[in-house]
């Protein structure tokens, strides 16, 4: 639908404007990689484009090209809300319901400017004049370059742009291996690469960065990794103490999920992390085939996503909300085991 508006959006980006462009709350390689490569491409049209990120975001992505331009709306409160009201544009990119802007919410559903949303996940509200939603996508990241084409400009990509836009296909596919890698996906990469996104750079920068402590986190993690074998089912729990006791920095367990979901025979795998500050237990659920964490997410623990890859949270304790997810399963026995036979 959105090809059909391609002329009326090219028209309005005919003159410079003041333009947003927004990513979810806690932040991760695709929303900045996605929000950082259209600011690229914006900024190159004379644009006047800023990236509000909620709030910050890890380490391992600080070194993306215009990292250093980003307002971070949790520290910087009254900046953010200036340039949104004077926006006469805002992107909400890598999400599709304003709550998933945290704190920043508010600001989004006040601002009466048009909106732009591209994403890639489930069940998109309707807030924007041109939404490109399409959960087919691998990655916001993919759908911005998408976006570029479509404008006619996939050739004047530039290498900052590249380097953006490699970063969140590349994590958000778990580096080309997940089912939603395409051959387009691969073709879009392709180009990237073309236009002077260093893949083996950018790999290293991301992936080989660790702290000593991080990797200890992970050992914790993995003493925890408690395995119900006759569900497919594995998770993993991280106390705020044992967070504490390893020097936790946001970002510090991305990925540690997916271990799970390397065993053998396991196609559910959860994480539960304590954080004593906001109070929540935040989860991160993955699966693999036909059993949708999306759905299970939703129904029963305030969150979303895709069919394979979603997030949610608890207000209860820690040992509560394990509880609750153990009895919540035998639930979801036939359709764990349908995507057991499967896999
Ligand atoms: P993660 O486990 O990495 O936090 O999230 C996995 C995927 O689900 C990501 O694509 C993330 O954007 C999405 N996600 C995480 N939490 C939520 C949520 O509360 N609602 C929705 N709709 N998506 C979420
Ligand atoms: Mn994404």
């Amino acid at each position: 639908m959105i090809k059909a508006q391609i002329p009326e959006i090219k028209d309005l980006l005919r003159r410079p404007q003041s333009i947003v462009i927004v990513p979810h709350k806690n932040p991760d390689g695709d929303a900045m990689g996605s929000t950082l490569g259209l600011y690229h491409y914006l900024k190159a049209y004379g644009h006047d484009a800023t990236v509000i990120a909620p709030n910050d975001y890890p380490d391992f992505l600080k070194w993306l090209p215009g990292d250093d331009s980003v307002v971070i709306f949790e520290n910087q409160a009254e900046e953010s809300q200036a340039l949104i009201d004077t926006a006469d544009l805002i992107f909400t990119l890598d999400f599709n319901a304003f709550h998933r802007a945290g704190d920043m919410a508010k600001s989004l559903e006040q601002s009466d400017c048009t909106k732009i949303m591209i994403d890639h996940h489930q069940q998109p509200d309707d807030y924007a004049k041109y939404t490109y939603s399409d959960v087919r996508m691998s990655s916001t990241c993919e759908m911005v370059y998408n976006f570029i084409d479509m404008l006619g400009d996939a050739n004047e990509i530039t290498s900052n742009m590249a380097t953006c836009l490699y970063v969140g296909i590349m994590t958000d596919t778990g580096s080309f291996r997940f089912p939603s890698t395409t051959s387009r996906t691969h073709e879009v990469i392709s180009h990237l690469i073309a236009k002077g996104a260093n893949n083996a750079q950018i790999h290293n920068n991301v992936f080989d960065t660790n702290s000593y402590s991080r990797l200890q986190l992970l050992g914790r993690a993995m003493q925890n990794l408690k395995v119900i074998p006759e569900l497919g089912t594995a998770y993993i729990t991280l106390s705020q103490a044992e967070l504490d006791e390893f020097n936790f920095k946001k970002g510090d367990t991305e990925g540690f999920v997916n271990y799970g979901l390397s065993l053998k025979g396991i196609i559910f795998a959860a994480m539960f992390t304590e954080n004593k500050q906001e109070n929540i237990i935040k989860i991160s659920f993955r699966s693999k085939g036909s059993f949708s964490v999306n759905q299970f997410s939703r129904s029963h623990f305030n969150g979303g996503g895709h069919d394979n890859a979603a997030g949610g949270r608890s207000e209860d304790s820690l040992e509560a909300t394990i509880d609750k997810f153990i009895s919540i399963l035998p639930q979801y026995k036939e359709e764990l085991s349908q995507a057991l036979k499967e896999h």
